[in-house]
């Protein structure tokens, strides 16, 4: 029987500028070598300052139009557009890639959880943000920075990770058999996500104040290839363009 087990991190406060993410996880939980921590992208940019005032952005003049377009704020479109790589399209939602790789809406710009008048942006490299705090873990431990997204085709959110250190975000099944003796050849299974969207099932969305989740039991790869498609690898997004 294959078991898995997951919990909250208690007790955590409000994430300010400069906190240590990595020693308030370990003041408020007891963490062993195989765990996956994984944090909330909002308090990992929380502790990095990525706090922003939406009077500070001064809107160009494509983002008065687009904010037109979407009955937005322009000062938040003009946010969006300064987060992002490659607009992939402007309506009915702004849906770009930012500069890490992540595809998703108003480049995750969040304004829940973070109080009036201001935004937060994603951080700026997530995977790198997950490598420092787990270097000051000093255990054998993977840290995945999680955000709930929207999803294409399917209704509801879900959260993925965007970011990651000590895992490998994909599952190699290639070259295993199935039931009948048959080699799989495609399956890359993305056990980064899957484990963000369990552990977002205990940190819920709202006021819960549980931003960190340790999932335990879980055998994980150590190293590999990464959970953005590239560009010329991404069949829907160049349609998106055409
Ligand atoms: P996102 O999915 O990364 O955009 O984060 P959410 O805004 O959905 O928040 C996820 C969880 O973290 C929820 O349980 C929030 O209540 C909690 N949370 C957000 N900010 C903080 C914080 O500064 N401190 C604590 N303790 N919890 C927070
Ligand atoms: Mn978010
Ligand atoms: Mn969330």
């Amino acid at each position: 029987m294959s078991s898995l087990q997951g919990y909250t991190v208690p007790g955590l406060p409000l994430v300010r500028e400069g906190d240590d993410l990595a020693a308030l996880v370990k003041s408020h939980f007891e963490l062993q070598d195989g765990d996956v921590l994984l944090l909330a992208s909002t308090i990992v940019a929380k502790a990095e300052g990525r706090f922003r005032m939406l009077e500070d952005y001064r809107p160009s003049p494509r983002a008065l139009k687009i904010a037109s377009d979407l009955g937005k704020d322009p000062r938040f479109v003009q946010a969006v557009l300064e987060e992002s790589a490659d607009v992939l399209l402007e309506r009915p939602f702004l849906l770009v890639a930012t500069r890490f790789g992540h595809i998703g809406v108003n480049a995750g710009i969040d304004q829940s959880n973070v109080g009036e008048g201001r935004i937060l942006l994603l951080p700026e490299d997530p995977s790198a943000s997950a490598e420092a705090i787990r270097e000051r873990l000093h255990c054998d431990c993977a840290v995945i920075v999680t955000d709930t997204c929207g999803r294409p085709f399917r209704t509801g959110v879900a959260a993925v990770a965007i970011g990651w250190a000590g895992i490998g975000p994909l599952r190699d099944w290639r070259g295993e058999r199935d039931l009948h003796g048959r080699p799989l050849e495609i399956t890359l299974e993305a056990v980064a996500d899957e484990m963000a969207s369990a552990a977002n099932l205990l940190m819920g969305e709202a006021g819960g104040g549980t931003p960190a989740v340790v999932l335990r039991g879980l055998d994980y790869p150590r190293c590999g290839q990464s959970l953005f498609r590239t560009e010329e690898q991404d069949v829907i997004r160049r349609h998106l363009r055409s």
